[in-house]
């Protein structure tokens, strides 16, 4: 058994935090590099270039990506041969995010009752999903997302019977009707299978794929690959100005599913798509 003390978990969210919201994953900056270099529209490319320059600039000056500093995510892996001790692992997560925040002069986004609205502060708390893995590790992944691209998610109980061609039709409208509102070029995640509640989870693990890494199945890899042509022939663009590039990458999972259910859940990432993986 490794012993693991929490405060050390608390310290590693608060890096990641600050990490995450200045520096936009290579993988992405890549792929906004690459979308602006293939871009046909002459405007398009010009707003790929600009929001290139904001991801540099950010970097250079240690300044968020984006004003909307969102609610953050975190995925814990935690390793099996793991025992964590010096308090709970929730308090010592919302800790790193509250200090983070707070050091990083990062807008703090979140209301404590969805009705009353009284803003907590240090954007505590975060939503925490926690998954056992085998070793003596803990992996976390912050994970922070805006509410112009989280709002436009959508999911649906398809009938078994709509297959594929249904699920298509549902990813590709919603990315229909958000437009220009979850910031293009987005980053598409699909979650199939599971129940209601499980494709949400698959849809959003979707996105913490690095999106220069195609599904190891070739089957989903050739749908992802599918999704992402029929979105890109949306001609939203870039901030919905028109272009080619409506979405720099969809990534899917996967789960079984009951015989008479298909569940499709999307969620919507925008061109700042933030996300720090630490080990401790
Ligand atoms: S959707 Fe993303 S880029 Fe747009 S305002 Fe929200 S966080 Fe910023």
């Amino acid at each position: 058994m490794r012993i693991v003390e929490t405060e050390l978990i608390k310290k590693a969210v608060k890096e990641a935090v600050k990490t995450a919201n200045t520096r936009l994953p290579v993988d992405v900056l890549t792929s906004l590099e690459k979308a602006r270099d293939n871009e046909t529209v002459p405007h398009a490319r010009q707003v790929l270039d600009i929001l290139l320059q904001n991801a540099h600039q950010a970097q250079t000056e240690n300044m968020p990506l984006c004003q909307d500093t969102g609610l953050v995510t975190v995925h814990v892996q935690l390793g099996q041969e793991v025992a964590l001790t010096g308090g709970s692992l929730y308090e010592a997560i919302n800790q790193g995010i509250g200090e983070g925040y707070t050091e990083g002069y990062f807008r703090a986004s979140m209301v404590k009752d969805p009705f009353e609205r009284v803003n907590t502060g240090d954007n505590t708390p975060a939503v925490v999903h926690l998954e056992m893995i085998a070793g003596d590790k803990v992996i976390i992944t912050v994970f922070p997302k805006g509410a112009g691209s989280e709002n436009m998610g959508r999911t649906i109980m398809l009938k078994p019977a709509d297959g594929w061609e249904g699920a298509r039709r549902f990813v590709v409208d919603t990315v229909r009707i958000a437009n220009a509102n979850p910031c293009p070029p987005i980053i598409v995640g699909v979650g199939v299978g599971g129940n209601l509640e499980k494709a949400c989870l698959l849809a959003k693990k979707a996105l913490l794929r690095p999106i220069d890494q195609p599904h190891p199945d070739r089957r989903i890899a050739a749908r992802e690959a599918q999704l992402l042509q029929d979105i890109n022939k949306l001609g939203i663009g870039p901030q919905g100005m028109g272009g080619d590039t409506t979405a720099l990458a969809v990534t899917m999972e996967v789960y079984p599913t009951h015989i008479a259910s298909l569940p499709v859940a999307v969620s919507l990432n925008c061109h700042s798509a933030r996300r720090a993986v630490v080990t401790v």
